[in-house]
């Protein structure tokens, strides 16, 4: 049994074929520049990388050409052997946890198009697109919000007319669940305490705190939509609405324009004038003020969640790394991590500087473990698309 996870950009197709048998990762690639008459499309498996430009004029002759060099590399048998197509679909309205992609879960993700505008727009145009000209193929959309679900109302609720809530859909859903639900359960195995307590910080391009027991989510800090939360590199992070009326009259933009400049150039780029965590790091170390405040920003909105999620959870037995700046920016770890001991909480300066891959960074002292772990939220699409696709091993396709 074969299942595709697949990453959607507005203009790109990235995919992991995973053998369920054995969870293994068959092949990875994509289609780059869709839409152009240039667009590249490489595999890699067995060790080897082909890549071949084509013109794909859209995401559906991406994806048949992707299953083409699959069959041609022997990583399918035929097409057909495919089993599914699965997601880490964002957010829709009224709507979470693992669902077959069919009209009205892309009507509901349309319905958020705006609530989360880097996400939905190209995940519904693709999708859509697929399930009409792929239609032999069952798509899954595993929903980020879902692992959310166990977050109990005082962790979930504005405080917002009810009616708001009960009609609209406005509370803090959460995000990254995919991410989350892998750290926390591999941390839990890691631990060998299947009631352990996780707080997992997702930090790269989009970053979020979670609060783990048991492997389930008791709190998030992404909220209503994926611009709240910590500053992401280019989306705000928490902010007071009650700006909006002084920012409207001040700048003269519109609503429209303003949450767009909120959703794509403030966060960490707004602050800075860098997208990236490495050129800001590159600036403070040339002693740029904006870079070095920015970095404060970053450093003390995410020990405001772990300091909520430490009182949540009556302590903690790990914190985990984990996203691009989680695994490899030994100073902001560093900062995250700084004058913690009444917690219990002590980095191990040398493990971290050095760290890389699954492994740990707490100093002897440290009550509480410290871990960066690589996050693998395609394994876990996988195992969703496969059990909402009702397939089933046999001992047979287990034995190969
Ligand atoms: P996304 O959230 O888009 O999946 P990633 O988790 O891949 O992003 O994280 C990307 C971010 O990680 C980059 O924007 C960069 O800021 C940061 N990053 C990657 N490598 C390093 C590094 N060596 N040092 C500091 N930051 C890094």
């Amino acid at each position: 049994m074969k299942v595709l996870v697949a990453n959607l950009g507005s203009t790109s197709f990235k995919y992991r074929l995973f053998d369920m048998a054995d969870e293994r990762v068959l092949a990875r690639g994509g289609v780059e520049r869709i839409g152009s008459t240039e667009s590249k499309c490489f595999v890699e498996a067995g060790g080897r990388r082909d890549e071949l430009t084509i013109q794909a004029k859209n995401h559906a002759v991406a994806v048949r050409l992707c299953l083409q060099q699959l069959t041609d590399k022997k990583c399918l048998q035929s097409p057909k052997e495919l089993a599914a197509i699965g997601f880490k679909a964002v957010h829709a309205q009224g709507m979470t946890g693992v669902q077959r992609v069919d009209d009205r879960v892309l009507a509901a993700m349309e319905a958020y198009n705006d609530v989360a505008p880097a996400h939905n727009p190209p995940y519904v145009t693709a999708m859509r697109l697929l399930a009409t000209e792929l239609p032999e193929i069952p798509l899954v959309a595993a929903f980020e919000t879902g692992f959310h679900e166990t977050i109990a109302p005082a962790e979930k609720l504005y405080a917002i007319p009810m009616d708001w809530i009960e009609k609209h859909g406005v509370k803090r859903w959460g995000f990254h669940g995919a991410s989350h639900r892998y750290i926390g359960e591999r941390t839990t195995t890691l631990l060998g305490k299947p009631d352990a307590k996780v707080i997992s910080c997702h930090l790269g391009g989009s970053s979020s705190v979670c609060a783990i027991a048991g492997s389930k989510s008791r709190a998030n800090s992404l909220g209503m939509s994926p611009q709240s939360g910590v500053p992401h590199n280019n989306r705000v992070g928490d902010f007071d609405v009650f700006a909006l009326p002084a920012l409207l009259r001040g700048t003269g933009k519109t609503l429209e324009q303003i949450l767009d400049d909120l959703a794509n150039r403030a966060g960490l780029l707004g602050l800075s004038g860098f997208n990236d965590l490495r050129d800001i790091e590159a600036a403070a170390a040339k002693d740029d003020a904006c870079a070095k405040r920015a970095l404060e920003v970053f450093v003390a909105a995410v020990r405001h969640y772990l300091g909520a999620y430490l009182l949540l959870l009556n302590g903690a037995d790990a914190i985990v790394f984990t996203g691009g700046i989680g695994e490899n920016s030994v100073a902001m770890r560093a900062a995250i991590c700084a004058n913690l001991d009444w917690h219990g909480i002590a980095i191990d300066p040398q493990r971290n500087a050095v760290a890389k891959g699954e492994t740990r960074i707490d100093a002897a002292s440290s009550r509480v473990q410290l871990w960066i772990m690589p996050t693998n939220e395609e394994l876990i699409v996988a195992r969703q698309t496969f059990a909402a696709c009702g397939l089933a091993i046999t001992d047979g396709q287990r034995e190969r």
